[in-house]
């Protein structure tokens, strides 16, 4: 016999596999009934949450400091060492429990889960999944090495767009025309890699039994709640009342830009024309105003953040060597979430903050009320429910009165431009939809490039159709290369058109009854991975809906308060 597995992530945290082996062993030869179900999931959430936690924290100091190779290499040799094996003895798990037919209590969707995830393993697909995988990093490094010369200085298309932002039109196209340049400089080489992964992907449905690859990576989703009709019925929803909103979304721009015709580079400068907002002083002003912020949403809310901020939980600043972007990670064993982004002072760090402490709720609510780890594996559509929620409840408070950010008309001109995106948001992802479920539809069509860009350009007619791309024919109908997702993360994307809905209807019934709306949220939050997408959006106070009266209702109040700030 051995001892008791540590508590805490101190005690475990120089821990290799051969000293966890023991206590999976341990589990996988217990005998499995519905009395000792609790404990049997207990002990195999503890052993989760430990070798959940290292390989989390390692991920998270290779994203701080991109430089340091010793992250690097111990992220490396722990994915080898502790994650491969722990993938192995989980699947053996999953197998035992199913085989046991015990059905432990609030856990009917994670053995559904574990269920499709059985029924979908191959073997033979392994090495088709690193091939895959292979194409995707080749992907990443065609883009990582896109640099252009601007301003005397060699930067990245990432930091070359930031140039869209700025007030001079000249300038915007001069930085739009080096842009597009750079990418139809690539374009060959992308068509390669998906005429290369194409195959692959369909294989992979095949040796698992499916027809088309759509079904199986739908399965691989777990979207039990929705078929790729109602993707369908959604498309068609904000082709009928989202499209001529962003029309006209468009159409103000155009008016307050003084325009003659929206260009593609004229999309991201403010629409009222002036400089961009500078929000805060420095980053502890930053995240100090969030906390009074957060605070008039909800208390206990403003006690998590505030919790996270006294604990380090938060690396908020740009600096060298950080790694790109924002996300949510997780402490499982400690009980913590972790957040993490690139604030440099623009007011999209205010809602890039608000979405992913968003997320860090989620996992507070999840790790403080659902014993087993597989319970708490909620479904995207709803998670970013949970950060597009709390981007549009927290607008209210963020004026200087709330002891926000902003003083009224700066508040107003930031909540217009949020909600503008929002009404841009949804065609762009319905074309992103449509054209992988086109795609991945069983047929062949889409291995050719060309096919692609043409489905492409009928989509933009379709969800885009007042932008003037004069001149730049080849680049508007190879957006679908730029797409990270469609190279990376195919059949993915549905999810945030879904969540958007659901975080309207939230922030609707907060309009109402704003005590009442952030109880239903945090309720709903707490259900983690235990309820369907029509539970879980329903114990929000939504709807899981794809249809044109739902959508209609949300573009509506979008659109009149946008009326109302503007009023400001
Ligand atoms: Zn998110």
């Amino acid at each position: 016999m051995f001892n008791t597995l540590p508590s805490t992530y101190d005690a475990l945290k120089d821990w290799s596999w051969e000293q966890f082996a023991p206590y999976f062993a341990d589990l996988e030869s217990r005998d499995l009934t519905d009395a000792s179900a609790d404990s049997f999931l207990k002990d195999w959430s503890h052993l989760s949450e430990a070798i959940g936690e290292i390989l989390n924290r390692a991920r998270i100091l290779t994203t701080q400091n991109t430089s340091d190779e010793i992250a690097e290499a111990g992220l490396r040799t722990l994915m080898e060492s502790l994650y491969q094996p722990s993938v192995q003895v989980g699947n053996a798990l999953n197998e035992k429990l199913l085989a046991s037919g015990v059905q432990p209590d609030n856990f009917e969707l994670p053995l559904k889960r574990m269920r499709a995830e059985v029924q979908l393993f191959r073997e033979e697909n392994l090495p088709l999944q690193l091939e895959e995988q292979k194409l995707g990093i080749e992907y990443s490094k065609v883009i990582g090495g896109q640099v252009v010369q601007w301003d005397g200085e060699e930067v990245t298309l990432t930091e070359l767009v930031k140039a869209f932002q700025e007030t001079d039109r000249a300038r915007r196209k001069a930085a739009f025309d080096l842009y597009a340049g750079r990418w139809l400089q690539d374009r060959d080489a992308l068509n390669d890699i998906w005429k290369r992964a194409f195959p692959v992907r369909n294989q992979m449905a095949k040796n698992a039994g499916f027809d088309t690859y759509r079904d199986y990576r739908w399965l691989q989703f777990s979207r039990f709640d929705y078929t790729p009709a109602d993707n369908q019925t959604f498309h068609d929803a904000i082709e009928q009342v989202v499209v001529p909103a962003a029309v006209r979304s468009r159409e103000r721009r155009r008016q307050t830009l003084n325009l003659d015709v929206l260009r593609p580079y004229d999309m991201d400068t403010d629409s009222t024309g002036l400089p961009p907002l500078r929000p805060w002083k420095d980053i502890d002003d930053f995240a100090a105003k969030a906390e009074s912020v957060f605070n008039h949403v909800d208390p206990q809310l403003g006690a998590y953040y505030a919790t996270l901020r006294r604990e380090g939980l938060l690396d908020l600043p740009n600096r060298k060597h950080k790694g790109p972007g924002a996300y949510c990670s997780s402490y499982p064993l400690t009980r913590r979430p972790f957040v993490f982004m690139n604030a440099v002072n623009t007011r999209s760090d205010i809602r890039t903050l608000l979405h992913e402490i968003g997320h860090a709720f989620h996992e507070f609510e999840t790790l403080e009320n659902l014993p087993y780890t597989q319970q708490r594996d909620y479904p995207i559509e709803f998670a970013e429910v949970a950060s597009m929620a709390m981007e549009l409840l927290a607008a209210p408070y963020l004026t200087h009165e709330f002891g926000g950010y902003y003083d009224a008309p700066d508040a107003a001109r930031d909540r217009i431009e949020h909600l503008d995106q929002i009404l841009q948001f949804w065609p762009y992802m319905a074309m992103v939809d449509a054209f992988q479920l086109w795609a991945y539809d069983g047929t062949d069509r889409a291995a050719d490039p060309a096919a692609c860009d043409a489905k492409w350009l009928e989509l933009k007619a379709r969800f885009e159709p007042d932008i003037d791309y004069g001149g730049y024919a080849d680049y508007k109908a190879t957006g679908w290369h730029r797409k990270q997702h469609i190279f990376r993360y195919p059949m993915y994307y549905v999810e945030y058109g879904l969540a958007r809905l659901g975080s309207v209807q939230v922030w609707a019934n907060a309009l109402k009854d704003q005590a009442g709306a952030v109880k239903s949220y945090r309720e709903a939050l707490a259900l983690g991975g235990t309820g369907t997408l029509h539970e879980l959006f329903g114990a929000a106070g939504a709807k899981f809906a794809f249809d044109a009266d739902t959508l209609g209702v949300a573009v509506s109040l979008i659109e009149s308060t946008i009326a109302g700030l503007q009023a400001i």
